[in-house]
């Protein structure tokens, strides 16, 4: 799809705000609501705090959501990093979690920056890095969309319950060290990520109890849905464009 479709698209989803689905689970750390906004973008509210990871201007209204306790990213790209969400969200004493690359174009934030296998904690939240990368989709000039090293999934543990965010990223064989995961959250778009089908057999390797197809562009989530019929795998189909 066009740069410009894209747009287009993600501001018709725009204009549908407030209609979000929230996903509800019972933690450690008490209730957790996770509200997928739209593409890669995700609200996570849990014990009083408010998170938004990957904040994105174009798939929703954040002057209409809730100020950030902490902000966390994957990587710089302009769907990930994008300052007018950043500035819609922030306010005085939000932190940072974040990729090295976000955090050279933050400044003077005071961000934690973790590498791929780093761990910090936001709160009594514990947030691990974890690789997020192209094996196959390249750029023409032979460098991957997502060099491995450079962006970060995440996984974050409330008490025993443990939320996959796998950012952009293909399935990668570190997917398959990631431990329990009771909810996983894979993209499905060419060229930057994988396809719908890829994305399928990723979660039969990561095993979540739900899984979340996002960061879809033009691509279809119910595809990953049918093809985990035959499993215990509970996929969320969700316009996440
Ligand atoms: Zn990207
Ligand atoms: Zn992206």
């Amino acid at each position: 799809m066009s740069r410009l479709a894209f747009v287009l698209a993600a501001a018709l989803l725009g204009s549908a705000a407030g209609a979000q689905e929230t996903l509800r689970f019972e933690t450690g750390l008490g209730r957790l609501v996770i509200t997928p906004l739209g593409h890669g973008s995700l609200r996570l509210d849990v014990a009083g705090m408010v998170i938004h990871v990957d904040p994105y201007s174009q798939v929703t209204d954040y002057a209409r959501q809730p100020k950030a306790d902490w902000i966390l990213l994957t990587h710089d790209h302009p769907d990930h990093y994008d300052e007018a969400a950043l500035a819609a969200v922030r306010k005085d004493g939000t932190r940072f979690v974040v990729d090295a690359a976000s955090a050279a174009r933050l400044g003077d934030v005071g961000a934690t920056v973790l590498r791929n296998g780093e761990s910090t904690r936001m709160g009594d939240i514990a947030v691990e890095a974890v690789p997020a990368y192209n094996i196959v989709q390249k750029r023409t000039n032979g460098q991957p969309y997502h060099p491995k090293g450079a962006g970060n999934g995440y996984l974050l543990r409330f008490g025993e319950f443990v939320v996959h965010i796998g950012a952009d990223t293909e399935c990668v064989p570190e997917m398959a060290q990631l431990g329990r995961v009771d909810v996983s959250f894979l993209p499905i778009n060419l060229p930057y990520t994988m396809t719908p089908q890829d994305a399928a057999e990723c979660f039969r390797r990561i095993h979540p109890k739900v899984a979340v197809p996002y960061h879809q562009g033009d691509f279809d989530p119910q595809i990953v849905a049918d093809a985990l019929r035959d499993t215990d795998i509970e996929v969320r189909v969700l316009p996440l464009r």
